[in-house]
């Protein structure tokens, strides 16, 4: 499965935005490299981290497709063909495709704080560490439904990750068992149940060239 191995947090400068990738860190605003410290480099990464340049609209648009790919640790060839499945169902394509996105299982096993941060999330999956209705299932990339259910499997419940679960909120499209390590799939997430901080609109622009 190819990944991204290089500096995680000059992702998070590039596109001048917490992207969330580090976990527990992402939260201290005294590690995180945008938080409120004297170490802090907020600017792009680069010879002129401060560069005024306007951005061009196509500019725009490919940093916004970027930014969302970084978000959910997603690589181009992948994201192209979650592009073109959300081309093909009914509605908005690009809320489709944050739908799509959302509704990994990868991104899922993170929402319900079973994970510390997505790529955390992948790493149990591909470890077979994560049951979906019940049996395990270790592609990170699976699209999940309404109704399906993601637990624990019984030989990791003793890790201590899941004795200090991450106490982030549940999104409203999901429910989460933290004593049985157990989450639901209640609906198919919205727009407005999305958090990620792009116009997904540009997406489809850059990709309808
Ligand atoms: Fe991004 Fe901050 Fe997390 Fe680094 S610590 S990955 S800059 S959110």
């Amino acid at each position: 499965m190819a990944r991204y191995t290089g500096a995680t947090c000059r992702l998070c400068r590039r596109e001048g935005t917490k992207l969330f990738l580090k976990g527990q860190r992402c939260y201290s605003q005294d590690k995180c490299a945008l938080g409120n410290h004297p170490g802090a480099r907020k600017g792009a990464p680069g010879m002129h981290p401060t560069s005024r340049r306007k951005q061009s609209e196509y500019g725009m648009q490919l940093r916004a497709k970027q930014r969302t790919k970084r978000f959910y640790g997603v690589l181009e060839a992948q994201f192209r063909k979650f592009y073109a499945r959300a081309e093909r169902m009914p509605g908005k394509t690009g809320e489709n495709l944050l739908a799509l996105l959302e509704l990994r299982l990868d991104n899922i096993v993170y929402r319900l704080g079973l994970a510390e941060s997505r790529a955390h999330a992948r790493q149990l999956v591909t470890h077979g560490h994560i049951l979906v209705n019940g049996k395990k299932l270790d592609i990170p990339s699976a699209t999940l439904d309404v109704n399906d259910e993601v637990s624990v499997a019984e030989n990791a419940r003793k890790f201590k990750i899941f004795e200090e679960m991450a106490e982030r909120p549940v999104p409203s499209w999901l429910s989460i068992d933290t004593t049985a390590l157990k989450g639901t799939v209640l609906s198919i997430p919205t727009r407005e149940e999305v958090d990620v901080d792009v116009e997904e609109t540009l997406i489809v622009e850059l990709y309808s060239k």
